[in-house]
């Protein structure tokens, strides 16, 4: 253990050379819960990044945008973009971070779900009440959701573009801020847990978390190697991906292990391990399991985990536990990484929670 407090305080050290903005609350908590372990059989924690601040509607993205926006500042830019579906908790916490920064949020949406004008949910409900410049971008029939995603990134590079020309500086953050710069707030993120587990005298042997875009998973494999910590990831997809994919991630975890000057690399054979078998039917699409899971956590423990990812990402650790492919009696920690405001979208988004 002391070991591994040696190597989370030389990991704070190369974190410290990054421009950041304080955006939220941490550590985020980390602790047991006891009803739950009792009947899985295993030790299971639960480290609350639905915590994160800056409002009540916390996540996962909070982190990565501590680095993205603290860039966006460094750089002197006025107006950050950004992208995701009409209910993205990315873009919502985005806003969030421009308007406690004095940033200009803009945001294109993909009407994955069409929102009711008349009615708003949700994420795009506070977006509005936060001012944000908002395009919904609808979905041409037949469309993949990738395709409409590329196509919002055309859009609003034409329109930064115009405000370029303009003399305003503008920030591009990817969809869930999955970028180099991003993913070194989920290293952070790592050291911190490291830290918590250090401290607290117990040894994780598995970590589960819903993973979309791969910043997060990114940021957890880069700070496995970098603090040494020997704790197995698991990553459970909430859309579907190519092979490509664990890949793709490895490489961003190298970008951001780079831009720290960290001597050490992600490996995805070694260090990244996804499973696709929760996230059907689909993206932002209810599944059974998700809704069993989200009423387990629930009615066991007081807590709540949402649809479209943490209960996709539960509803495939219980899976790992019950059928024994994670041991009885193993340490056992559920990332919360947000995204509660899903309970209070769109029905389709929701699906039969009753
Ligand atoms: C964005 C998001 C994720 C996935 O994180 P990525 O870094 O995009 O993979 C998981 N859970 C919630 C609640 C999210 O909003």
């Amino acid at each position: 253990m002391d070991h591994l407090k040696e190597t989370c305080a030389a990991a704070r050290n190369l974190l410290k050379q990054m421009p950041k903005a304080d955006l939220g609350f941490f550590p985020t908590p980390l602790y047991k819960l006891d009803h739950l372990s009792e009947e899985l059989g295993v030790n299971l924690y639960i480290k609350r990044d639905d915590f994160t601040g800056m409002n009540l509607f916390g996540g996962n993205k909070i982190r990565k945008l501590q680095y993205l926006i603290g860039d966006a500042a460094a750089k002197g830019c006025e107006y950050v973009f950004t992208f995701g579906a009409t209910q993205s908790n990315h873009a919502m916490q985005t806003v969030s971070a421009c308007r406690r920064c004095g940033l200009k949020p803009v945001l294109y949406l993909v009407a994955i779900v069409e929102p009711d004008e008349e009615d708003l949910r949700s994420n795009l409900l506070l977006d509005r009440i936060m001012g944000a410049e908002i395009h919904v971008v609808r979905m041409n029939p037949g469309e993949e959701e990738a395709e409409a995603e590329e196509r919002s990134v055309q859009m609003a590079r034409e329109h930064m573009k115009q405000l370029e020309t303009q003399g305003h500086k503008c920030y591009e953050v990817p969809m869930g801020g999955a970028s180099p710069v991003g993913s070194v707030g989920f290293i952070e993120g790592f050291v911190e847990f490291a830290e918590q587990v250090a401290d607290m005298g117990i040894h994780p042997d598995y970590i589960f978390h819903g993973t979309g875009t791969g910043g997060t998973m990114a940021g957890l494999a880069a700070g496995k190697v970098l603090t040494g910590l020997d704790t197995e990831i698991i990553s459970i997809n909430v859309s579907w991906k190519d092979e490509g994919y664990p890949k793709r991630t490895q490489d961003l975890a190298n970008e951001s292990l780079a831009l720290l000057g960290a001597p050490v690399s992600v490996e995805a054979s070694r260090d990244i391990h996804t499973d696709l078998n929760y996230y059907l039917p689909g993206y932002e699409i209810p599944s059974e399991s998700a809704t069993e899971a989200i009423r387990l956590l629930a009615q066991t423990e007081g807590l709540f985990i949402d649809p479209v990812y943490t209960g996709k990402a539960f509803a495939g650790m219980l899976d790992h536990i019950r059928i024994g492919r994670v041991p009885q009696g193993s340490t056992v920690v559920f990332w919360h990484t947000g995204g509660a405001t899903a309970l209070f979208a769109e029905k389709e988004i929701l699906g039969e929670i009753l």
